[in-house]
């Protein structure tokens, strides 16, 4: 069974069971403070888990696109080292929201293992939740029952509270689970040590393939439990393991997952992967591995960067590139090459990669030829490291300093101090690493107290399209503490009209009144697990009020001209640039607006006119807004609304028109174009390789804008004694401004040619010397030629020149013909070092030609003084 049929009839299976097949959602997360990318099938549904979305369809089914490099389930440091951890995977999931639970998720999950998949029933093991004293938790016996009818005894085994109990994070759903696990190991092994004494061991042929996660607490703050009002359930199925136990190979890389892109990397890099812990080998499942997790993220619209996600995501790359550098010998970008099997062999089920081939290309080309050049710089700083070195041991800050400063990675240094017979300390370097994480830990450290919960309500509605005041209920509210922001308070009403920070647009601001006329300010409202969350920095005396609350209007509709804006900037780049252009992020505020998108060259002035008179037209031809809340996704897509890749819809969805432009879009907009005055292009830049930034400003801001430009306007006729015509006026005063330097240039010529002549006749000969030193008033440079010039016509000339450019700055100039500097074992560059010190600086050269500098021109009469005691 090839792996995209696997896949296929997970999802068939499923769908015959009634449960709705969904497409995976994005991995990487947008507007979610507490998760960067998704690292299990659940998170997508966390809302429905915690009670605050309502369940439209109870049972769902999908594979899921994880990644696992940061946080709580960070398993990257594996990956390449083992045969069975990725950075990016597929989740194989069904779920329960409040419908069926263990027995019919246990009894489906067997039957599709042995019956569809037929995997050998006495090669796999079940495991139940023990039960945990500490938590008061009991031993799953309804798990185990469920288990007993279809599994013999001796293949239930127990678990305890670290591999059974799952919790989402710190606080949220969780609840005890039930895994299964394969032993895919021969016959011969089998006999030889019991398979039981092998699961959850690590052993890379023993492993677990699908968790079955039974949901029924919820973890709070203090870090109680407490029973959740609906049972859930939520499995978890590895896509690429289950490939590997049914293609009856030994890892996943051994996949018709992996083997393509296995054989490219063969093809590039010259070399023989043979499944074995040779570096080499580690270093293709590497490379295989994390080009998936690269172009993945990279098609969900997060590019690597220098924070955040994109912070991650430059990491793995970096530790492709490194692997690849490193034990494949690869000196040159070569990664991105392996986009075009990616793009061969995932499209059938993921076509966001083939659609933004070139573009995933041409980031990962980019990013490997700068940390090439990263790893060049390093290379170059640990030499002379290593040269510079007393002890066998280099000092573990150094090593720190060079990952640091210079990214460039410990293991790496490590292999090459050791090529050299050298080691570093480590406990130093762990130090210093640990002192950096606690620095980190400490300025982002976030306190999340418990929800209050005042009225249970399901949803919170928002009414923000329509109006910007209401009347309402503060439903829960909690207290958040960080060090940067002190105590904050989260505020969940009702209804509300505050438009949550999403699709680029920020969040509305405003203020809550209770009915005596006290006010609390919201300064930002955000959106987190479907919650409308508004954060003021204090909280009402009596939380049980009923409150009007307040958009702040203007700052709401500046944000709306600009997003209204940002549509048709859109429209004008796919129109003027081509439909290559894809949206690649976007921020609409208050004061301006940014849109990031695809396209291979600089947009040219012409061209950013030509855009920007598009927008203006369409401000001008008064285009209402035409907006179609809730109507099927696919009607929309028909009418020829531009969907973005790594945005999550839903199956309707909120479609936003003005004339031909048409987007799938959350956020608010002006009632007309019209509103939005005038548009105006501010700048336009490369922000990534194919990436072009473009910002701008609207409305009132484009006021400000020539308003300031027009007083700079008056200033600068003002400075040019009000001429008629200012430009002509400055071209004259440049042409003058030619002539007058030319003039000069002729003029210091001159005066250097006199100079050199009237010290022609000062020279005086002294012991076979010619010897002059004067204070003279010339340029360095022009002393340096003088000096030159008058040695290839005087021999033996001893020369010494001081200047006073400043009235705090003295020079001095030496020079010496190179025959007395032998004969008579002269110096220049100890003469300047010794009397620079008399006008308080030092200098030095070489010993025909030396200067120095010093602060204090009153020391040059007795430097004039001193010069002759050296050929005396
Ligand atoms: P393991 O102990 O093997 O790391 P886990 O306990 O972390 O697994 P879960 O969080 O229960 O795994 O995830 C559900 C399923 O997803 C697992 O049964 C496994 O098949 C798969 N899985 C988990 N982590 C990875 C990974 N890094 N790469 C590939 N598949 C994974
Ligand atoms: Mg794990």
């Amino acid at each position: 069974m090839t792996a995209q049929e696997i896949r296929q009839q997970f999802l068939d299976f499923f769908k015959d069971k009634e449960h709705k097949i969904v497409p995976s959602a994005p991995m990487v997360l947008k507007n979610d403070p507490t998760l960067m990318f998704v690292n299990a099938g659940m998170v997508p549904f966390k809302e429905y888990f915690l009670g605050q979305k309502k369940v439209t369809d109870s049972r769902v089914a999908d594979t899921q696109k994880c990644l696992r490099v940061s946080g709580k389930h960070n398993d990257l440091e594996e990956v390449g080292m083992d045969t069975y951890h990725h950075t990016m995977f597929e989740m194989l999931g069904n779920w329960s929201f409040g419908d069926y639970f263990k027995k019919e998720a246990i009894a489906w999950a067997w039957e599709l293992l042995t019956e569809v998949y037929k995997i050998d029933k006495n090669s796999m093991y079940v495991t139940v939740f023990e039960g945990d004293k500490s938590e008061n938790l009991d031993f799953d016996q309804d798990a185990y029952d469920y288990w007993k009818k279809i599994v013999p005894e001796d293949r239930i085994l127990n678990g305890n509270k670290k591999d059974n109990f799952w919790e989402m994070g710190a606080q949220g759903p969780c609840g005890p689970c039930s895994e299964i696990h394969v032993d895919i190991r021969s016959a011969e092994e089998k006999a030889k040590v019991d398979g039981k004494t092998l699961v959850n061991m690590d052993h890379p042929q023993v492993i677990e393939i699908w968790n079955l996660v039974f949901m029924e607490f919820n973890r709070k703050a203090d870090g109680s439990l407490e029973k959740l009002p609906n049972q859930h359930v939520d499995t978890g199925m590895g896509f690429e393991r289950l490939c590997m136990v049914i293609q009856g190979v030994q890892s996943n890389y051994d996949t018709d997952v992996f083997t393509p892109i296995i054989r490219e990397i063969e093809t590039i890099a010259n070399s023989k992967y043979n499944a074995s812990d040779k570096k080499e080998d580690v270093a293709i499942r590497v490379i295989a591995d994390h080009i998936r997790a690269v172009a993945f993220a990279i098609a969900d619209g997060q590019l690597p960067s220098n924070n955040g996600a994109g912070y991650v995501i430059r990491r793995i790359l970096r530790r492709a590139i490194r692997y690849g550098f490193t034990f494949l010998n690869q000196k040159d970008a070569f990664i991105y090459r392996l986009v075009d099997v990616l793009s061969k062999h995932m499209s059938g089920s993921f076509p966001e990669i083939k659609a933004q081939k070139q573009l995933i290309e041409n980031v990962i080309k980019e990013e490997e030829l700068s940390f090439l050049r990263t790893l060049d710089q390093g290379l170059n700083l640990l030499d002379t490291i290593i040269s510079n070195n007393k002890s066998p041991k280099i000092s573990g800050k150094k090593v720190f300093e060079l990952k640091d400063t210079y990214g460039f990675p410990e293991d790496l240094t490590d292999l090459i101090l050791r090529e050299n017979g050298l080691s570093y300390n480590e406990e130093e370097f762990t130090s210093e690493l640990e002192k950096q994480k606690e620095r980190g830990r400490k300025a982002t450290a976030v306190e999340t107290d418990d929800w209050q919960i005042l009225i249970e309500d399901d949803e919170e509605e928002f009414i923000g399209y329509d109006t910007l005041e209401a009347t309402v209920k503060i439903t829960r509210y909690r207290k958040v503490s960080s060090k940067k922001d002190g105590d904050m308070y989260q505020l969940v009403f009702n209804i509300t009209p505050f438009y949550p920070e999403g699709g680029g647009q920020v969040g509305d601001k405003g203020y809550l009144e209770d009915p005596n006329g006290d006010t609390i300010y919201i300064v930002d409202t955000k959106k987190e697990n479907n919650l409308i969350i508004h954060f003021a920095k204090s909280l009402p005396k009596d939380p049980s009020h009923l409150f009007t609350i307040k958009v702040d209007e203007k700052q709401r509709f500046r944000t709306e001209c600009n997003h209204t804006a940002t549509h048709l900037l859109h429209q004008a780049l796919r129109t003027i640039l081509g439909t290559h252009v894809e949206q690649k992020g976007s921020a609409v505020h208050s004061k301006y607006l940014r849109f990031d998108f695809s396209h291979f060259s600089k947009v040219t002035n012409e061209q950013l006119q030509e855009i920007e008179d598009f927008v203006n037209a369409r401000i001008q031809g008064k285009l209402p807004l035409n907006e179609h809340r809730n109507i099927p996704m696919q009607t929309a897509i028909d009418n020829g609304a531009m969907a973005l890749f790594g945005e999550k819809y839903g199956d309707t969805v909120r479609m936003i028109q003005f004339g031909k432009s048409m987007e799938l879009c959350g956020g608010t907009h002006v009632e007309n174009t019209s509103d939005i005055w005038h548009f105006k292009i501010t700048s336009e830049s490369a922000i990534a390789s194919g990436v072009r930034r473009v910002e701008a400003i609207t409305s009132d801001a484009v006021k400000d804008y020539y308003a300031n430009q027009d007083q700079e306007y008056s200033e600068v006729k003002s400075a040019l004694k009000n001429a008629q015509n200012p430009v002509k006026a400055i071209e004259q005063i440049q042409n003058e401004n030619i002539a007058l330097k030319k003039q000069i240039e002729q003029l210091l010529k001159d005066k250097a040619s006199n100079l050199k002549e009237s010290l022609k006749s000062e020279i005086q000969e002294i012991n076979g010397i010619n010897f002059i030193a004067k204070k003279i008033d010339l340029e360095q440079n022009n002393i340096k030629d003088l000096a030159f010039e008058l040695g290839n016509e005087i021999e033996n000339l001893f020369f010494f020149v001081a200047t006073a450019p400043a009235k705090d700055k003295a020079m001095l100039t030496c020079y010496i013909a190179k025959n007395l500097v032998e004969e008579k074992e002269l110096n220049a560059g100890q003469v300047v070092r010794e009397l620079g010190k008399l006008i308080h600086g030092g200098g030095g050269g070489q010993p025909f030609f030396a200067t120095a500098g010093g602060k204090s021109p009153g020391g040059i009469p007795k430097v004039l003084e001193r010069v002759k005691s050296y050929i005396e």
